[in-house]
């Protein structure tokens, strides 16, 4: 099915993709500035930072390489927990770099907030973190995020690599899903 037939599955559009991208282009222009001439690691958590990545990536003047994490959160259906498994580690030492974690939406904060102390056990000089979207009213730990999008309400949202069962990820658009898709 191709993407723009599916966003008649959203109830309404948060963002449009000229949003987004317009957005993205404000962040990487305060990261360029912050980051100019350290050593920098982009860390993207897959797979909802797929997008986000790949736009922030090209929208940076600095060549900063990236890495790849995948993790998995124990607990009951959709709920985090906060007690995460690492299903793909880094392939970087992350020795005296300056660790930049990129993520599509922080929700409890769980995840991160653990992500978070384990890069930093590994001796990078810092971490810190890019985030696209943030939901303040889920939060369930408070986490210092550097970098953020958007504060949004807490809804459940799709696409621009936000899934709701690995669907929806390609919409070029961040929306709330129509009931009709779920119940
Ligand atoms: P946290 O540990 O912050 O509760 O969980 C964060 C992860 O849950 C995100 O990286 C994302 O994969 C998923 N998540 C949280 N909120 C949403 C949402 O509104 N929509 C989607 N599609 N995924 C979400
Ligand atoms: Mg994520
Ligand atoms: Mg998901």
């Amino acid at each position: 099915m191709k993407a723009e037939h599916v966003e008649s599955d959203l109830t309404h559009v948060l963002f449009t993709k000229e949003e987004i991208a317009q957005k993205i282009e404000e962040l990487a222009e305060q990261i360029d500035r912050d980051y100019e001439g350290r050593d920098v690691l982009l860390v993207g958590v897959l797979k909802g930072a797929v997008m986000v990545m790949a736009d922030l990536t090209r929208a940076l003047k600095g060549q900063y390489p990236m890495d790849w994490m995948a993790v998995s959160s124990y607990g009951s259906g959709t709920k985090s927990s906060g007690v995460v498994r690492i299903l793909k580690d880094l392939d970087t030492d992350l020795h005296g770099k300056d660790v930049l974690i990129v993520e599509d939406i922080i929700d409890s904060g769980l995840t991160l907030s653990w992500l978070r102390t384990n890069l930093e056990s590994r001796g990078p000089k810092s971490v810190e973190i890019c985030a696209l979207l943030r939901k303040p009213d889920a939060a369930k730990t408070s986490i210092d995020v550097k970098y953020v999008g958007w504060d949004i309400p807490n809804e459940f949202v799709v696409g621009y690599g936000l899934d709701f069962a690995e669907h929806y990820r390609n919409l070029e658009c961040i929306g709330t899903l129509a009931p009709h898709v779920y119940e």
